[in-house]
């Protein structure tokens, strides 16, 4: 039983906030030399200090530090000017160290803020901190139906995740949000991730985890204090963020209606049901028994180099979005237009991508779309990149695709069939305008419409198209369609 969202949100007042994790795109782990790198064969990327052997001592990754530097300057936050790493004490196989080396009371970076705009108003997320931290291995469960721990037989560990950098960006509790809370909390993780790509600091991709956020969710009656929350761990798209506050509003104001109390406690996310299922309930701080690392020394940022990397930040995500729709003379209307369907950023990095901006715009608008609308999920979710539309409309705009093709190439690529041009390679589609064969497929479409050929012998030139439709429909669309209908004419007489 829930109630249902907006009627929720009369009664009681939600209090959202986000924790964001973000893996570093550097090329090192952390604290040693190893290979920070997606994919590579299970326990390859491993060393003495990223196992925790006895006796290896760590050394700060420069790099990482540069780069959460750069988030904290690009989220408005005071900068350390001296801070330590911390032992956050527990134990878990994917851990080897039995301790994750974090940051507890001395964040590299606190106070910031992210604007974000919902509905056409501007709604500002205060940042709490910006710290820095190692990943954990990856554990797979093995020998259950769910490759989850429960049926399972035994479990493998994978430790080249283990100690890469990873950065975790907490907002405060954001209030006053009223019925757009799910709205605020997707449109803050979409910013973020935005602002994040242009630093060029991660790949963010929350499909592959190197972004994952965890979403703390509470009601309260207005003019009480706030309720507890419960945290949503790791969820892995946008979408799912806005509907993990949805199922959670839904779920905790039954609890409260009926004069029952929420539990603080984690929370798991089904991509398949939209609900949350309880987890662990929350270790305290204390549990974790924090301490200064002593194998580390303090960070120590140079104001000048701080300096430094704030003049040369990027502009923000939202200063390029308006300086790129100038520049391209969208219309007001068609720009919110995009930004209704979700699609407004996308297009604009199609365009920087290189293809030009109507392009870009009627396959965001229509077939993409359209193929994410049937998918049940949004267009910035489906598994094709910016680059890859503009790499098809360079291959329509060469001649070596039909409109036909390319959409044939883009369903390819959203099936995960690889890139525009491994999809060309592997289903064989290239336009036919090798006139030899297409010889046969023109003579078949004459015969076969013989009322509409003397149409066209006795002068009726438009009603040639027909014909045309029936070789491309033959060929499968890989015709090229101006070969098609000159050869036609050739064949039936006529001259234009
Ligand atoms: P923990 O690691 O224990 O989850 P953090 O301080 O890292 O604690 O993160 C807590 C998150 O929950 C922050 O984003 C904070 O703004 C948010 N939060 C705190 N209180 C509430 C509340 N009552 N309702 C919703 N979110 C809250
Ligand atoms: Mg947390
Ligand atoms: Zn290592």
């Amino acid at each position: 039983m829930t109630v249902p969202y907006l009627e929720a949100l009369q009664e009681f007042e939600p209090v959202i906030g986000l924790e964001t994790h973000v893996e570093l795109g550097t090329n090192s782990k952390m604290f040693c030399g190893c290979a920070a790198e997606f994919g590579a064969e299970p326990n390859t990327r491993t060393c003495p200090v990223c196992l925790g052997l006895p006796g290896a001592l760590p050394v700060v990754n420069e790099k990482a530090i540069e780069s959460t530097v750069r988030i904290g300057l690009a989220l408005h936050c005071s900068i350390a000017t001296w801070c330590r790493f911390a032992r956050k004490n527990y134990f878990y196989p994917d851990m080897p160290k039995n301790f994750q080396t974090s940051q507890y009371d001395e964040p590299l970076c606190v106070d910031g803020y992210l604007d974000v705009e919902v509905g056409g108003e501007t709604v500002r997320v205060e940042i709490e901190r910006v710290h820095l931290e190692e990943d954990t291995g990856k554990t797979l469960h093995v020998g259950g139906a769910t490759g989850r721990i429960s049926g399972a037989t035994h479990s493998l560990v994978d430790y080249n995740r283990a100690g890469i950098p990873l950065v975790e960006i907490v907002t405060r509790p954001v209030t006053g949000t009223g019925e757009r809370a799910a709205a605020v909390a997707k449109a803050y993780v979409a910013e973020l991730r935005d602002l994040l790509r242009g630093l060029d600091v991660s790949d963010v991709r929350m499909e592959q985890g190197s972004m994952r956020c965890d979403v703390n969710t509470s009601l309260g009656r207005p003019g009480e204090p706030w309720g507890t929350r419960t945290e949503t761990k790791n969820v892995n798209s946008l979408r799912s963020v806005e509907r993990a506050v949805r199922s959670e509003v839904e779920r905790q104001a039954v609890v409260l209606r009926s004069g029952g109390r929420i539990v603080q406690e984690t929370r798991h996310f089904s991509e398949a049901t939209g609900t949350t299922s309880p987890g662990r309930s929350k270790e305290e701080a204390t549990d974790y028994r924090y301490f200064p690392e002593p194998d580390l020394v303090p960070v120590a940022p140079d104001p000048a180099w701080v300096a430094a990397l704030k003049a040369a930040l990027p502009e923000p995500p939202s200063v390029r979005r308006k300086q790129l729709v100038t520049q391209l003379g969208l219309s007001e209307n068609d720009s919110q237009a995009m930004v209704n369907a979700g699609v407004l950023d996308l297009v604009l990095a199609t365009v920087e991508a290189g293809a030009p901006a109507a392009e870009a715009r009627n396959w965001w608008l229509g077939h993409l779309a359209q193929a994410a609308n049937s998918a049940g999920t949004s267009p910035d979710e489906l598994a094709i990149t910016p680059a890859a539309v503009a790499r098809v409309v360079e291959l329509v705009a060469s001649g070596s695709l039909t409109a036909g093709l390319a959409r044939q190439v883009v369903d390819g690529v959203l099936a995960g069939e690889g890139a525009p041009d491994d999809v060309v390679a592997a289903r064989g589609l290239a336009v036919v305008s090798d006139e030899g064969a297409l010889g046969s497929a023109v003579d078949e479409a004459i015969a076969a419409q013989p009322g509409i050929a003397d149409k066209v012998r006795g002068g009726k030139l438009p009603a040639v198209g027909a014909l045309v439709g029936a070789v491309m429909k033959a060929t499968r669309g890989q015709a090229d369609a101006a070969v098609v209908r000159k050869l036609l004419l050739e064949r039936l007489g006529v001259s234009e």
